[in-house]
This record gives C-alpha cells, structure tokens and sequence, in this order.
C-alpha cells in the first residue's frame, strides 16, 4: 500500500485550488461538500465558480497562486489542466507546507482523491492506488446501489442517542442494539422515537437469559451447513466447537464471536464432557447466545442427550439444529443410496467403540445378505469388526467402503470387502466412516459381491460410469 487512507479533519481549514476550469469545478464539487474554507486562484474561472464566490462559498483570488496562498492549507490542488501551469502552482504551493494533488497526474501527487460515496456522517473512500480508477468508479456504483439514501440519516440519530444506549451492557447487548437500528428498524422507520422505542426494548429484554443452539455443522463442506447453521453461527456471541469442524465453517462465525475448542477425538486428548456441558451453562448463564457445534448431525453420535440434560438442569433453553451426518455425505461420495429397493430396506447407524472400548451391536444382522451399515469411529476396530461380522456369518466378499474425510477437499474411498478392511483402514488419518454393504458405484460391477445375489429390484444401475476418483481401489 503506498497510499494509506485517512479522513483529514478539513473543519474552518482552508484548502486552495489554482485553476479555474472543468478539473478545479469537479474538485471543488467535492470539497464544498466539507465545511473547510476553499480558496480559488486563478485569472480566468467558470461561471460555476463565480457563482459560489457571489455565494460566499469560496474566497477568489483572481491571479496565479502566490507564496503564502496556500499557507495553513493541509492540502491544495493545481489543476489547470496544463502542465507547465500545474507544475508552478505546485512549487508554490508545497513551499507553504501544502500536500498538493495534481489532477490527472498520480506521479507528481503527494495524495490521492478517492472515488466517494457520501452518506454523510458515513463516507466511504475507494482508491486504487491510482490503477484503476474504472474500477473505482465501478465499486462506487454498486455501493450507491446497495446503500440505502437514508444510512447517514440513521447515523445521525444513532450518534444523537449513543449516550444513552451506553446503559446497555458494552459487547453484545449493545452490538445487537446497534445492528438492529441499522438493519431492521431504521430502513423501516428512520425516526429518532423508533430508535428510542428500539431501546426502551433492548434494555428491557436485556435482563433475557442466555440461550443455545445445538447445531449441526455438516460433515466439513460449508456449502453443506443448513441455512439455520448459518444463521446462528452469523448471530451466536459464543461458539463451541468439535475438533472435527474445520476452520473455513468456523470462518462464518461472526468475527466478535468468542470462539472455543471443545475436543474429543476417539483415542486422543480431549475436553472431558463435563467440562463441555460446564462450559455451555457458564456461557449461557452470563446471558450469551452460545452455538455448540457439532460435526455432521448433533444427534448422531453426539452425546447430545448429556449436554440437553445440562441445560434442562441449569434451566437454559435449547434447539437443535440438524446437520448432514457423515454417513449421508460418505454415501453420496460412492454415488449409492443408502437404502434399495431389493437389497436394504433399512440404515443402521454403528458405533464402533463406545464409552466401554469396542461396541457391541447386533452382528447377526450386520451380516446379513444385504445389510447396510455406516460404522462410525471404526477405523481402529477394523480388524475387531471384520471377526465379529465373519463370526456371524458374514460374507467375507461383502463390499465395505471406507470413505475418508467425506466431503472435504481431502476426501478419499478405499473400496475394500470385509476380507481385505483392516489393510484397507491404513494409512486413513482422517475421520473416515466405513460403509458397510456399499461399494462405489461402478466398482461394484468389478466385485464378484455374491452376497448381493438378492438383488431383485431391476433398478438400473448406470455401470461403467464412474463418478468416482478411486485414489486406491482394493476391491
Ligand atoms: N455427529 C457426527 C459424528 C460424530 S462421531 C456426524 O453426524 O457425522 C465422529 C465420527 O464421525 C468420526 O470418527 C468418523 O467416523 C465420522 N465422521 C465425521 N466427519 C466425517 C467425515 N467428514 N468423513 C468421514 N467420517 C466422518
């Protein structure tokens, strides 16, 4: 950045212009929009400029600028429009401690005029450094189309009643006041009575408890968050997240919001859940908006029931918000559906381990012909897994799919069979989820999945075409 943008405090300063001509009458629009004291020099000036003389707007000096013209002057502008002219104006007018423009002429320029969009108090200054100034002009157009006419109308009343909206508690109380008036009741009712009423509401819901929202953060894409998500990430005060959340959903958070870690990995270092559940009450009680955020759906695999339970405990009220679980998004990777006409008519949901180490679960039917089933956290119970379902009667061919990642740009398929999945599951760092009873779609027409047999539906299958980037096939 060679060019550092500051407002110049202009009030009752006085600020010269040499020239008379289109370029002085085009500056002298913008600087007559400050209350600074502008002086003109020039022999021949433009009606325009007579004018506002005759009005008192500016002080005309009709002769070349001289020494001490521009004395007291933050800044100056040449613009004649000729350069031997502007060149002169120049010299005279740096010698009295002037920063001088000379318009049309970024190399001689000791600062720039940006493009302006003037909702006065609110000034928004845009520069290119003198690149581009097509695209300045373009970036002001959009902005004057997005900003309502009445923004500085509501900053002026906003600045009139700043005083007393300090009795709401600094931070959050006060942010949500603010982006109230300026969002939703100052479009509709630019009034200083609206804004006192908004107030009067603010400070009496102020004493209004904390609340949480259980929300789903989706298996890693942000394009996967539900609108809901979104929309309380953007307004919670506080967010506490899994370690599974990846940094570009917690970008969505707004950028006050305090934003607190919450691991727990299967085998690793993690937040104990009691500490979790502690951590949303502390927040909620001191009345914020907390957002826990939970990888995939909360209700799956979550351990929701315990932090409700905390909640429900210290009276604090709750919604959960779903999220796409990891078994959705692993699915739609391999291009199958979970459930088939023929093959499946039911989902299960598996826990590899638990609280206790290895889960049990009902393996008879895990091995059935047929059988789908995502087994979550099963990449260290691989080999535990593939003995239990064999065990039961499993067919050793039966396709599992370790999808890794699911949805992230690191996203992986191992396309294995019960007989090769604890190979299958090494070298995985990832979160993965083992889609038991799938293959990726096309790889299954290479699979012999004799336990598939019963597959009677007639569904057209669309082999051959795979949508798949198979890093590692071991089907
Ligand atoms: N509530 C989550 C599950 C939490 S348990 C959900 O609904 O998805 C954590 C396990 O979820 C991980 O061990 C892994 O098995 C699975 N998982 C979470 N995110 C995943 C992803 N992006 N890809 C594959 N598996 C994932």
């Amino acid at each position: 950045m060679d060019h550092f943008p500051v407002f110049l405090a202009l009030s009752g300063r006085r600020v010269l212009v040499a020239g008379g001509g289109d370029a002085a009458v085009a500056k002298l629009r913008l600087l007559l929009k400050t209350t600074a004291r502008i002086t003109v020099a020039a022999e021949a000036v433009d009606p325009l400029i007579e004018g506002w003389a005759a009005e008192g707007r500016v002080t005309l000096l009709r002769r070349f600028p001289e020494p001490g013209d521009a004395l007291c002057c933050p800044i100056a502008y040449a613009a004649h429009e000729d350069d031997a002219l502007d060149a002169a104006a120049l010299r005279v007018m740096t010698a009295d401690g002037a920063l001088v423009n000379v318009v049309d002429d970024l190399a001689r320029s000791q600062f720039i005029t940006p493009a302006i969009v003037d909702r006065d108090p609110v000034t928004i200054a845009i520069g290119t450094e003198g690149t581009a100034p097509v695209l300045a002009r373009m970036l002001k157009k959009d902005l004057e189309e997005r900003l309502s006419p009445a923004l500085g109308l509501l900053a002026r009343i906003g600045a009139r009643l700043r005083p007393a909206a300090e009795a709401l508690p600094k931070g959050a109380p006060r942010r949500r006041f603010w982006s109230d008036w300026f969002e939703e009741v100052g479009p509709r009712e630019a009034t200083e009575a609206a804004l006192e009423a908004l107030l009067d509401d603010h400070l009496a819901a102020d004493s209004r408890p904390g609340h949480v929202d259980l929300v789903g953060a989706g298996p890693g894409d942000p394009d996967l968050l539900t609108l809901a998500a979104r929309k309380a990430l953007h307004e919670a005060d506080v967010v506490i997240h899994d370690a599974l959340v990846p940094q570009a959903i917690l970008e969505l958070a707004r950028r006050e919001a305090t934003i607190l870690a919450a691991g727990k990995r299967g085998f690793g270092a993690s937040t104990p859940q009691a500490e979790i559940d502690a951590l949303l009450v502390e927040h909620a009680a001191k009345g914020a908006h907390v957002v826990r955020l939970k990888s995939g759906d909360p209700t799956v695999f979550g351990r929701l029931d315990e932090e409700i339970a905390a909640l429900d405990a210290a009276a604090i009220s709750w919604r959960v918000v779903p999220g796409i679980t990891a078994a959705s998004a692993a699915t739609a990777a391999l291009g199958q559906s979970q459930t088939k006409r023929g093959r499946n008519g039911s989902v299960r949901l598996v826990t590899a381990h638990d609280m206790a180490g290895f889960a049990d679960q009902d393996w008879r039917g895990l091995a059935a012909p047929g059988a789908v089933a995502a087994i979550y956290m099963g990449k260290r119970a691989a080999r535990w897994l593939q003995g239990r379902l064999m065990m039961h009667g499993a067919d050793p061919a039966t396709p599992v799919s370790v999808v890794e990642n699911a949805s992230q740009p690191g996203q992986r398929i191992v396309a294995a069979t019960l007989a090769t999945l604890p190979d299958a599951v090494r070298g995985v760092d990832g979160p993965a989820v083992l889609m038991l009873g799938l293959a990726p779609r096309g790889a299954e027409a290479a699979s012999p999945a004799p336990h598939l047999g019963g597959n009677t539906s007639g569904e057209a299958e669309g082999r051959g075409q795979s949508p798949l980037p198979l890093e590692a096939s071991e089907a």
